[in-house]
């Protein structure tokens, strides 16, 4: 968007209602090439471009300092109320899964009984004492304290989630269907599940909500299936690939071209992407205490993997710091976002970015693996053997650079890069005129994301600088 974060939204609806107005009268194919610089009177390129802007960058198109926490007026930006979890109906017991096994292919409708396989008798009994599913057990006591202070584990309760309950020092895949198919066609996403023989607080973990933004899925494979669940305090919930429709077709959308980012928490009643949203946030997100979103770059740009939070929320902030060296971009977020609306219903929420889209990406999968990690030992949820030192991350606000020319971007600097003002960061070079424009760097910082070389128009962000920023209160 070329707009401020704040006015955002209105921004977005009169853009489309503008957009809505002058499509009838243009011509797709003909770029009229002059870009007004005027922010109350977008020209028609201009608007498609912000049609065609992601989350990336209107996400962070410049982040509001952060405020001093001490002095920051009682705002929303004060931690929000946990709102009681919503309370569980009695279950049916989930198979208890290897998740590091192959598996069969999975059925459509989950079986009704699915205990007998490889339950041991002592589980079983479980089944007839549901009444104890009324206390989750993501609501037991939230270990934060430092490994020192660690008292004599308590044993895990179930975890009751999309109708069944998990039994402590188990894990399972479950299947989530926000039931918006034809009934004969609905194809639900799996939800793999670990929940803990200890207790401890639940860590939800989302991937592939825009549909074509692969690394998360690897992310989580990787970080889920070498969970031991009789080494685990907590429970860890996983959806590798939350919108499965836009997966299949490789599209960042919905299928109703909606952004599903922007319809959170969602509604029963409203769009298809409204329905979608609703129905995750209510049945599986609202389970969760911690939650990160994983996300890639779009639209060919690729990002240093890094955290997108709210640093003005006390809660947030503390969160981000057990993610290990990773940069982390101060980012309010809009509404509408996974990370805003589970923020707001009082669960500690982050965007994890790392990479581009349509890629699967080792170097960017070991980090976010790496940086997860280090989160679940940091929230006492695992202990790791080894331990490399206690680093810390490093903050950062942030703001684009972007094109004051259209045609071929050629990069001079690498993702990652440290720039200091006024530097030239790369070039556009016409080539009908062969006329070179330098880009200038704005600040000094760090290449934090970039868009890769390739055929651009004017307001194209281009570069992501992000200058380290000190965290209120420290
Ligand atoms: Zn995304």
């Amino acid at each position: 968007m070329l707009f401020y974060r704040p006015q955002a939204l209105t921004a977005r609806s009169i853009t489309l209602c503008t957009l809505l107005l002058v499509l009838p009268s243009m011509t797709l194919a003909e770029p009229s090439g002059n870009i007004s610089k005027g922010k109350t009177q977008p020209t028609q390129d201009a608007l498609l471009a912000q049609l065609a802007e992601d989350e990336n960058v209107e996400d962070v198109e410049r982040s509001e300092p952060l405020q001093d926490a001490h002095n920051a007026p009682p705002s929303e930006d004060a931690p929000p109320v946990k709102k009681t979890k919503p309370k569980p109906k009695p279950k049916t017991v989930a198979p208890n899964i290897d998740l590091k096994e192959v598996a069969p292919a999975p059925t459509p409708e989950p079986p009704k009984n699915p205990a007998s396989g490889d339950s041991s008798g002592d589980e079983v009994q479980v089944v007839d004492k549901t009444p104890e599913g009324d206390v989750p057990a993501a609501e037991a006591p939230v270990p934060q304290a430092s490994q020192s202070e660690a008292k004599e584990p308590l044993p895990a309760n179930n975890l009751v989630l999309l109708d069944s309950e998990v039994l402590p020092g188990t894990s399972t895949r479950l299947a989530w269907s926000s039931n918006i198919q034809i009934a004969g066609l609905s194809q639900p996403t799996p939800v793999l599940v670990v929940n803990g023989v200890n207790a401890g607080p639940t860590l939800c973990l989302t991937g592939t909500i825009h549909g074509d933004e692969l690394n998360g899925i690897e992310i989580i494979r990787q970080t889920m299936y070498d969970l031991d669940p009789e080494k685990l305090s907590g429970s860890v919930v996983g959806i590798p690939i939350v919108n499965l429709p836009g997966f299949q077709q490789g599209s960042r959308y919905l299928p109703d071209r909606r952004d599903l980012n922007r319809h959170f928490p969602g509604s029963p009643n409203g769009s298809l992407a409204d329905r979608i949203a609703h129905s995750l946030f209510e049945n599986i997100i609202r389970h969760c205490d911690m939650l990160v979103d994983i996300h890639t770059g779009s639209l060919k740009r690729t990002n240093l993997p890094q955290l997108r939070a709210d640093m003005n929320n006390p809660t947030v902030a503390e969160f981000t710091r057990g993610f290990d060296r990773m940069a982390v971009v101060h980012s309010t977020g809009s509404s509408g976002m996974l990370r805003t609306a589970a923020v707001n219903a009082g669960i500690r929420a982050v965007t994890l970015e790392a990479g581009e889209s349509h890629r699967i990406q080792e170097h960017q999968i070991d980090a976010g693996v790496n940086s997860l990690t280090s989160l679940m030992e940091k929230q006492g949820m695992i202990s790791r053997m080894f331990v490399w030192g206690d680093p810390q991350p490093v903050y950062y606000n942030s703001a684009w650079v972007r094109a004051n020319h259209g045609g071929i971007l050629f990069s001079e600097v690498k993702l990652g890069a440290k720039v200091s003002k006024g530097q030239i960061l790369g070039y556009i070079a016409d080539p009908i005129t062969n006329a070179q424009y330098p880009i200038h760097s704005t600040n000094d910082g760090r290449i934090i994301g970039m868009a890769v070389d390739q055929v651009v128009m004017a307001g194209f962000a281009a570069y992501h600088i992000g200058t380290e920023a000190k965290v209120p209160g420290e």
